[in-house]
């Protein structure tokens, strides 16, 4: 075998049958991720990966079944583990070593699948474009000129180049599925409350989420079978039952509702993109589902909300690097001479921004303004969610309003930066989990993402409705080119 299989059931099947062994799969990645030109990898752990596959080997060979034992993965670099440097691409954190690994990686780690490596993000999650790594941009392997997307680019790129078989992000306003459009493979973000965040660090933690990106709808509900449930540990967790996420896979749409809010067709939205969604939307239709059209008017203000909780959430959790507890620390004459260096040397220009954004809104006299307005006009973009949901099952939309852009086309210009993720956003608003599938191309040939968003805990019909699609179409089966 010279490359990992296309999904992470075949891998399964091939593994039960004998026909190969975690070891090997885990040597395919490995070596691809030390071939990997698109500063995807901020750490490959060779020896950890190897010592996992051996163990997942034997439990293979005593006739484990469960369907993410030896399969290699990559771990978006904000989520801890356990002796292995954690960066959350920020200087500050440079060798930073956690004693512990998050839940998240536990529950992998028992289910028996093999951790690659870390992966390279935008420092601290913040970004849509992966530029804002200390430790540098991140290509995306469908054309090397522009950006992955963002927070999670290392993980979808680890995915959509073949290096690994699926990967953990976080996704605060868009960052798994925003980097799933833009490198064109499936990702996902669970309802807040599925998945634990201990041992993740915190970015805003009203609206953070751990979710996969996978090959296919199929592998991604796979992942979130392994994660979902109760932690003692994250007061935020749901207690829900384990549940069959992948019941409704085969189903189809035949009879459900799709709501479609007039207001996810913007006129800054790319024809192309425009095009491929509106092709989606009539497939399902042909198929035998209502499209019912739905009123997500505040839409607009999601960005304004967004841009006020979540820097004031970051500003608040951002506060523990000190220079005392974690990583880097550089000396002062006093202590609030080190904070100073530390924080100034350690911090990048987008985190700074953010913390300075959020300090201001929390501030007495503003807090009311800013703060309390933003957590109002939140509650009414949830009231038009579940209005919506009154009227349909799913809804689908657009992703992102643009294919991948060229690197540094927007660094410049944060709010044209902020735009991208006026699609993803008011599902970390309102809380609702989401998914982005492949729908087709631009005339460039850069993927273009569908979203389909569910109400709360309402995986499995999103899934659903997710498979469908792609189980009548072949975009998810297209790979990048990418030169050996
Ligand atoms: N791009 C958004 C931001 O910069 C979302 C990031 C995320 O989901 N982590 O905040």
């Amino acid at each position: 075998m010279s490359e990992l299989p296309a999904s992470v059931t075949d891998a399964a099947a091939l593994l039960r049958r004998g026909e190969t062994t975690s070891a090997e799969l885990t040597e395919i990645a490995l070596t691809e991720a030390h071939r990997d030109t698109f500063n995807t990898w901020l750490l490959v752990a060779d020896e950890h990966a190897r010592g996992q596959a051996r163990a997942a080997d034997e439990r293979i060979k005593k006739g484990d079944a469960s369907l993410l034992v030896g399969i290699p993965w990559a771990c978006k670099d904000i989520i801890g583990t356990k002796g292995i440097e954690t960066t959350a691409a920020s200087k500050i954190l440079k060798g930073y070593v956690p004693p512990y690994s998050a839940t998240v990686v536990e529950r992998l780690d028992e289910a028996g699948a093999v951790m690659i490596g870390k992966t390279n993000l935008d420092e601290f999650a913040m970004g849509s474009s992966n530029e804002n790594s200390a430790f540098g941009a991140v290509q995306n392997p469908w054309d090397t000129t522009r950006v992955p997307g963002g927070s999670s680019g290392g993980s979808a790129v680890a995915v959509a180049a073949g290096e690994a078989m699926f990967g953990l992000g976080t996704d605060t306003g868009g960052s798994i599925r925003q980097p799933g459009a833009l490198t064109g493979v499936a990702a996902m973000k669970p309802t807040y409350g599925r998945v634990s965040r201990f041992g993740v660090v915190a970015f805003a933690s009203s609206l953070d989420q751990v979710g996969p990106f996978a090959q296919t709808v199929e592998d991604c509900a796979i992942v979130c079978e392994a994660l979902f449930g109760k932690d003692p540990n994250d007061a935020t967790t749901m207690p829900l039952q384990r549940e069959n996420l992948r019941r409704d896979l085969d189903k189809g749409v035949k009879g459900m509702r799709i709501g479609v809010p007039k207001e996810f067709f913007i006129p800054g939205m790319e024809k192309d993109v425009e095009r491929a969604v509106r092709d989606a939307l009539r497939w399902y239709e042909k198929e035998g589902a209502e499209l019912v059209d739905v009123s997500l008017s505040l839409t607009d203000h999601g960005l304004a909300v967004y841009y006020i909780i979540q820097p004031a959430e970051a500003s608040s959790n951002l506060a523990r690097y000190d220079g005392v507890r974690f990583g880097l620390r550089v000396e002062g004459k006093d202590l609030l001479d080190t904070y100073r260096r530390t924080r100034g040397e350690g911090f990048g220009a987008e985190v700074k921004r953010r913390m300075i954004i959020g300090t201001y809104a929390l501030s007495a006299g503003y807090y009311d303004a800013y703060y309390v307005k933003a957590q109002k006009v939140r509650t009414l973009i949830k009231a038009e969610f579940d209005a919506a949901f009154a009227k349909c099952d799913a809804i689908v939309t657009p992703t992102s309003p643009t294919v991948a852009f060229k690197i540094g086309q927007k660094v410049d210009d944060p709010l044209a930066m902020y735009l991208n993720d006026v699609f993803t956003l008011p599902g970390n608003i309102a809380g609702l989990p989401g998914i982005s599938i492949p729908c087709g191309f631009s005339q460039d040939r850069l993927p273009i993402g569908l979203q389909i968003m569910a109400n709360s805990f309402q995986e499995a019909t999103m899934f659903r409705v997710a498979a469908a699609f792609e189980n009548a179409t072949n975009y998810h089966d297209m790979r990048p080119q990418v030169a050996a």
